[in-house]
């Protein structure tokens, strides 16, 4: 993966638009803690934000490397051993910024990376990341996913100057969050399809050339799960890389639709749901890799008994989601009746455009084909069943659409 090139955008693209990214320094590689002074020559005042564990792996380290242009490291606590990006955290990071603090440098994965890109954001400071886990793609995406009074949201911000990450660190990284990036990479395999049908269904903006950088990243990561499982630097590297450019991919279409769809509506909603209803959930990529084999199978279903062609009837939908979402239902009703796909008739164009929507759905990977993928990884697809039971999949599967604006197979499913 040529990041330097990716970094430099591309002029003129086919799709008619020019894309480019602004973050200006993607280092992934041996040494490259070491290169941090160099990189942090302009910056005198450097506000450190790490947690228990990540102070361990390499907090301290970059903190020593980069010496006298620390003003302060900050090392966050929480009751349990998991930081939660919330409010009070936001405050602990936002009270320690001065008059005088020049960069905000991170040292983490997702929470440090979503904090820090928050808090800089908001006092307008540029903010690095040192990658210690190559557990998601959102290193270099515009958004910041908070726990604001107690519901997960996505923030607008601003990605990070510079993204820096050493191998052999990300090596280190506990198995679960390898597996993690690992399913966040596979579940583009959804995403990607959901797109195509978004262009063909609802007309929807697309460019070949993301499309195809997204699908590259794919099929790089693909090959690479044992040798990740086994943490050999290069392969982690590589995953680091991918996850790196899906997010420069999404920079480019100024928002995260080569990386999102119907796979991430469904992990979105075992998050949510089980933030209101205080139950266990996977970490994001280990769902979306989950949430993927479960929307490959819709794709078969559809193929299997028929994509209805026209207008269904859409039943009490609000009713239903007042049942699922209790505290946070009206904020999903007012998000759809905005957007409009419930009062939406598409039954002419699925009718006049059927063979071009089979092609789409026949291209994406089968079921099966996941669950091997999920075999490789070393993730059991029944944990998975029994982690969340057949109701709340099927409820996932029916109104986790509900939680975004995006048109994906769901709502084709859920005309079905
Ligand atoms: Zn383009
Ligand atoms: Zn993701």
């Amino acid at each position: 993966m040529d990041i330097k090139k990716l970094l430099k955008g591309i002029n003129d693209c086919s799709c008619g638009k020019s894309h480019s990214c602004p973050i200006t320094y993607v280092d992934i590689a041996d040494g490259a803690l070491s290169r941090l002074p160099e990189m942090c020559k302009d910056y005198k005042n450097i506000l450190i934000v790490c947690d228990k564990n990540t102070y361990a792996v390499c907090g301290k380290s970059v903190a020593e490397i980069l010496g006298d242009s620390v003003a302060e490291t900050i090392v966050l606590q929480d009751q349990t051993d998991v930081v939660i990006p919330d409010e009070s955290q936001i405050e602990v990071i936002g009270s320690r910024v001065t008059g005088s603090t020049d960069l905000i440098l991170g040292v983490g994965s997702g929470v440090i990376n979503d904090l820090c890109k928050y808090v800089s954001f908001k006092n307008d400071l540029p903010y690095y990341i040192v990658a210690t886990a190559p557990s998601m793609d959102g290193y270099a995406s515009v958004g910041s996913a908070l726990i604001l009074g107690g519901m997960k949201v996505t923030l607008n911000a601003r990605p990070p100057k510079a993204i820096i990450a050493e191998p052999a660190v990300l090596a280190t990284a506990p198995t679960p969050m390898l597996q993690s990036g690992y399913g966040d990479i596979i579940g583009k395999y959804s995403c990607l399809n959901d797109w195509k049908l978004a262009r063909i269904i609802k007309d929807e903006y697309f460019c070949d050339e993301v499309y195809e950088l997204t699908m590259s990243c794919v099929k790089e990561v693909e090959p690479l799960a044992k040798a990740v499982l086994s943490r050999e630097p290069k392969a982690v590297g590589a995953l680091m890389e991918a996850l790196v450019a899906v997010g420069i991919a999404m920079a480019y279409v100024g928002n995260s639709r080569p990386a999102s769809g119907s796979e991430h509506h469904l992990s979105h909603f075992f998050e949510i749901t089980g933030i209101l209803d205080n139950k266990e959930y996977f970490l994001h990529g280990i769902d979306v890799m989950y949430s993927a084999a479960v929307t490959c199978k819709l794709r078969e279903l559809l193929l299997e008994k028929g994509i209805k062609t026209e207008k269904q009837d859409r039943g009490d939908w609000q009713k239903e989601i007042r049942r699922i979402y209790s505290t946070s239902a009206d904020e999903c009703i007012a998000l759809q009746n905005k957007v409009g796909h419930y009062a939406a008739d598409d039954s002419a164009v699925v009718a006049s455009k059927l063979n071009q929507i089979k092609l789409v759905l026949q291209s994406c990977p089968s079921f099966n084909y996941i669950k091997n993928l999920l075999d490789e990884i070393e993730l059991d697809f029944d944990a998975f069943i029994n982690m969340y039971g057949q109701e709340k999949i099927a409820d996932a599967v029916l109104y986790g659409k509900d939680l975004k604006d995006r048109y994906t197979v769901l709502w084709l499913y859920y005309q079905f």
